[in-house]
């Protein structure tokens, strides 16, 4: 996820100063955790951020814990790959979006993470044919893109009845006039806010798809991995992975957690199931949700962003953080956005991402495929004398069963109010937390690791 250039001025603070006084690093210890024990202690569902974060916190007030993690890794949608040697990379989240005050920018201070700042203001961007945008070319780029968001505000400012995204810019735009390259630039626009908030322009909410808070300062990326933050985070924790839950349930009494190795009890549990987990109904909850729950697992949207990292022998790229392609409007989304990953590690690597339709498109398809498809867009640009590639790592998100998708987004016919709903405790027993239960900060992990605390908080008063 990154966020569009028109943002990064956008200064907004992070909404919950409070929470930040309890989540400072320095509260973070690695005293060992107990237990729970038949009606005591809580279990945490998820050794994701948000679980961690949960976990820790519980910890740290005296509480037995046990974190329940069907993978075998802990860190959830934070997924650093070590397959090539000295050059770790990112398969899940990479940056922290706005370092000031952010709680993760504490922790990486406190885990000595080395960071790299990108800009978006650093960015090539290449036209259909591959050719470099310049003069009139670039600004008409820019124009498509203001009119765009100029097009989504108005609507904002003047409508109560929500509408899909995509439909209002074009009926603004009068579409069907425009010619192939205009429309492929406006297709890039609209490309830009799947890429942010991964769901598709055709599902996506004009009115609340970007009802999240920015965070002030720049965003920055681990070259060493953001598995530091996870790893700081799950010190001394009591974490058995490869526990796969299937059931929750609870009364008066406590809570029973049954998984594919056994059946756990505790008095509470903190529920971080992914939204595209809780949407499969691969768990089921005993004595039944709430009805306002059901309804905003239903309607909130889980999108998608994959990433396709290639490592070449040499660099033949330029020196930009960013390289953008305007794809021809009939291959809409398809290898628009790239990161040079050598600013970040010094490795001849390029980072190409591919968000909503044609990410999911392209998860049925072999590695081979993959490859052949992202070198098409890079041969277009460079020429085809660049060297094959001689390693990738590909990313498939929707169809992993622990995740689902990427992140959650605001699809029309869902409200901000269905995050807190989705986010209510049920019955003093079971409590939720994960990126999609935070208000203003879905879809990060900041926003993810908020609500674990948010969520431990609530157990400890
Ligand atoms: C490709 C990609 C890029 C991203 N980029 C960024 C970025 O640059 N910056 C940013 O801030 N955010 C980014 N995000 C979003 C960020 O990664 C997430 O918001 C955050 O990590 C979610 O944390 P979580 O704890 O809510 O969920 P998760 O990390 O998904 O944790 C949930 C855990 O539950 C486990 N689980 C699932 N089912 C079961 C089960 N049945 N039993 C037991 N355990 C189960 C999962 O394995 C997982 O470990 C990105 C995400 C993706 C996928």
């Amino acid at each position: 996820m990154h966020r569009r250039r028109f943002l990064q001025s956008a200064g907004l603070g992070l909404p919950s100063l409070a929470l930040l006084t309890a989540c400072r690093a320095d509260d973070i210890d690695a005293a060992t955790a107990s237990e729970p024990s038949g009606r005591t202690g809580v279990i945490v569902i998820g050794a994701g951020i948000s679980g961690l974060a949960a976990a820790r916190h519980l910890a740290d007030q005296g509480e037995s814990v046990l974190v329940l993690e069907a993978r075998d890794r802990i860190g959830g949608r934070i997924w650093t790959s070590d397959a090539w040697d000295g050059a770790p990379v990112d398969l899940g989240a990479s940056w922290i979006h706005g370092t000031d005050k952010n709680p993760i920018t504490a922790l990486a201070e406190k885990a000595k993470a080395r960071m790299v700042e990108t800009d978006l203001e650093s960015t090539t961007e290449y036209l259909t044919d591959g050719s470099e945008a310049e003069g009139a070319q670039a600004q008409a780029l820019e124009r498509w893109r203001d009119e765009t968001a100029d097009a989504l505000t108005a609507y904002q400012n003047s409508q109560d009845r929500d509408a899909a995204m995509r439909g209002v810019v074009e009926r603004t735009l009068g579409w069907s006039g425009l010619t192939a390259a205009d429309k492929a630039m406006v297709n890039n626009a609209f490309n830009d806010y799947e890429h942010e908030y991964s769901g598709s322009v055709r599902q996506m909410s004009a009115l609340y798809f970007d009802s999240d808070t920015k965070i002030n300062g720049p965003d920055v990326l681990f070259p060493d991995g953001y598995g530091q933050i996870t790893d700081l985070l799950a010190a001394g924790l009591s974490i058995r992975t490869g526990h796969v839950v299937k059931h929750v349930d609870w009364d008066s009494d406590g809570v029973t957690v049954a998984t594919d190795k056994g059946t756990f009890r505790a008095g509470q549990v903190v529920v971080t199931l992914p939204l595209g987990v809780l949407q499969s109904g691969a768990v089921t909850f005993g004595p039944g949700l709430p009805a306002a729950k059901r309804a905003a697992i239903s309607k909130l949207g889980m999108g998608l962003l994959n990433k396709c990292y290639l490592r070449f022998p040499r660099k033949f790229w330029p020196d930009t953080d960013w390289l953008n392609y305007v794809p021809a409007w009939d291959k809409y989304g398809q290898w628009a956005q790239w990161i040079n990953v050598t600013r970040v590690n010094g490795q001849p690597v390029l980072l190409g991402f591919n968000a909503a339709d044609f990410g999911r498109t392209i998860e049925s398809w072999g590695d081979a495929e993959i490859v052949d498809s992202a070198m098409e867009t890079l041969r277009t640009i460079f020429g085809r004398d660049i060297p094959a590639p001689t390693g990738f790592q590909i990313s498939r998100w929707a169809s992993d069963p622990y995740a689902r998708g990427a992140y959650s987004f605001n699809k029309l016919g869902s409200t901000p109010v269905m995050r807190d709903q989705l986010a209510a405790g049920v019955g003093d027993r079971v409590f939720f937390a994960g990126e999609a239960t935070h208000r203003k900060s879905f879809a990060t992990v900041h926003g993810a690791y908020l609500s674990g605390i948010r969520a431990a908080e609530e157990i400890t008063g």
